[in-house]
């Protein structure tokens, strides 16, 4: 049996308790559709009734696009931004309009690392000026750590923050050794500043 949501969702009730009872709960992620089923289900065994016409099933089905949507809003697509610094060392060049990143002066083979969890989206050459690239991508941002002398990590590989994700270099468009590090948010370029610092008035203070 299917019931038709004014809102367009079609919830079938005795999948969904298949759901639940198969995999629901166990998952360490519990997201929006374990908890109806969890709701829907304990409704029915409350009632002994599936047929969707109880009070209850009735609330919950009503409320469903509201929860989906606040769900939809927080734990699904919230990325943890990035934190810290990718090398320890002083800044060579700052943000401005045409640079839109952070240049840090380090030696070869100094430790690069990812100021956040992610993902490795980019690992290799890019002949763009960056040299030797890594990008990390954790969803809402990425980061970029150019000029690299050379990546031990490859694409698909998960990295939290603090991980070595890349030795220092002097690669691509470069006139020194230095790490050339930008992070973009929804493919933005955004100034990393706050990021790597913390807020201003902490870093300043
Ligand atoms: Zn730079």
């Amino acid at each position: 049996m299917t019931l038709s949501m004014s809102q367009g969702i079609k919830i079938d009730p005795t999948s969904m308790m298949g759901n639940y009872q198969n995999n629901g709960i166990q998952n360490s992620e519990v997201d929006f559709n374990s908890i109806l089923n969890m709701l829907l289900s304990s409704s029915m065994n409350s009632f002994g009734s599936n047929d969707g016409s109880s009070n209850l099933q009735q609330m919950l089905l009503t409320l469903a696009p509201l929860l989906q949507n606040m769900n939809l809003n927080t734990s699904n697509n919230y990325s943890e931004p990035p934190s810290g610094m990718p090398v320890q060392a002083s800044l060579t060049q700052n943000y401005h309009s045409a640079h839109q990143a952070l240049d840090f002066g380090v030696e070869v083979g100094t430790n690069v690392k990812s100021t956040m969890s992610g993902v490795v989206k980019y690992a290799g050459w890019n002949s763009e000026g960056y040299g030797n690239l890594v990008i990390v991508d954790n969803g809402t941002y990425k980061t970029y750590y150019g000029h690299l002398d050379s990546i031990p990590v490859s694409v698909g590989d998960r990295v939290s923050n603090g991980q070595v994700i890349g030795l220092s270099g002097n690669t691509g468009n470069s006139t020194g050794p230095h790490l050339h590090y930008e992070i973009r948010a929804n493919d933005e370029l955004i100034n990393p500043t706050n990021y790597t610092y913390g807020k201003i008035s902490e870093y300043f203070t």
